[in-house]
């Protein structure tokens, strides 16, 4: 038996073809079984400690959105809780971080690592077919209770934590989209380096893309004002992205006890590592005021005067603007934003 199904994976463990099965898929080479339920495509299942809620608040939230409708469980649990997770399923601004990937719109995207689904719902107006993964079983079931009750029929929502061995074939989507996902990547690879952990994703997204398609990637830049301002990273401490890796890794394991892996890069880093992925073309840019909700989009990749005229003049205060405006003057701007998107294309 053939169908949709069957032709949008691979099995993760052979990338061989699979088969339909009433309430499963199964890998034609080796007969492993993955769960379907509900519309749910399973590779893996469990729950990862990322996120808005927590596990037990994930469950209590699921189980409300089934029963009286997820725009309920919104008003009554999560607006009282994370006003701000309310913004990042419901924010029309969630729809900007997109705008680089319009130019190859109408195809099929993959939203990696897609947590409440905030950008696969903007997605979803766009594009006729978005893969909506994470590795948090029971985000992506409250991803699905909503694609239900929205008729988003052309959301695919997707279980799986390996972001290696991903379960797609070759070539298959026209666009790639991590958003603030790139730097926990490692974390599914605890016996690589950083570095090869995130090399061996990257090549993992470029073997999925076809010939042409888009990576965008959303991230902070590891020498971003913020840093050099005293805020603290993911890690909790301060200064600790501008420090010299391996010295912050030794920071890390003294003072957390645990070592330094989620970490960013510098735009220079981004292009070499999308490079070393055999990533062709490789453009920066920077949303304002940051990658989850940003209002602009802004390119550095030519003079940024020209750019920054696009930002509203009462966007900023003036002492804000002046700084802006010196930085991008000096050629400086580019390097100490906040944050980045990565737009990396694949060889035609
Ligand atoms: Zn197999």
């Amino acid at each position: 038996m053939s169908d949709k199904a069957t032709d949008l994976f691979a099995s993760p463990c052979c990338k061989a073809k699979l088969t339909r099965q009433e309430t499963r898929l199964e890998c034609v080479a080796c007969g492993h079984p993955y769960a379907v339920e509900d519309g749910l495509f399973k590779f893996t299942t469990g729950t990862s400690s990322h996120g808005e809620f927590s596990s037990e608040e994930m469950a209590e939230l699921l189980k409300l959105a089934k029963t009286d409708g997820w725009k309920s469980a919104l008003e009554r649990y999560i607006r009282p809780r994370r006003p701000r997770a309310v913004q990042l399923l419901t924010d029309p601004r969630r729809y900007n971080s997109i705008e680089p990937l319009k130019a190859v719109k109408n195809g099929r995207v993959l939203d990696f690592g897609c947590g409440l689904g905030g950008v696969s719902l903007a997605l979803a107006t766009a594009f006729e077919e978005v893969v909506a993964l994470d590795g948090s079983e029971d985000r992506v079931s409250l991803l699905n209770v909503i694609r239900r009750e929205e008729n988003l029929d052309n959301i695919v929502p997707v279980c799986h934590i390996d972001p290696a061995n991903l379960p797609f074939p070759d070539s298959h989507f026209d666009a790639v989209l991590l958003i603030g996902v790139l730097e926990y990547l490692p974390q599914s690879l605890p016996d690589d380096t950083v570095e090869a952990a995130h090399e061996k994703c990257l090549k993992e997204f470029h073997r999925i893309l076809r010939p042409g398609g888009s990576l965008l990637i959303h991230t902070k830049n590891r020498f971003g004002w913020q840093y050099w301002l005293g805020e603290r990273d993911h890690s909790g401490l301060r200064f600790a992205p501008i420090l010299p890796v391996s010295l912050t890794d030794l920071i890390a394991r003294t003072v957390k006890g645990r070592p330094y892996r989620i970490i960013n890069y510098s735009g220079g880093g981004y292009r070499k590592l999308m490079r070393k992925a055999g990533f062709d073309s490789v453009a920066l840019g920077w949303p304002v005021p940051g990658y989850q909700t940003p209002d602009y989009l802004l390119s550095l990749e030519g003079r940024m005067l020209g750019e920054l005229r696009k930002i509203a003049p009462d966007y900023h205060s003036i002492g804000k603007r002046l700084a802006l405006h010196a930085l991008g003057l000096t050629g400086l701007l580019r390097y100490v934003v906040p944050h980045y998107s990565v737009m990396a294309t694949k060889r035609r």
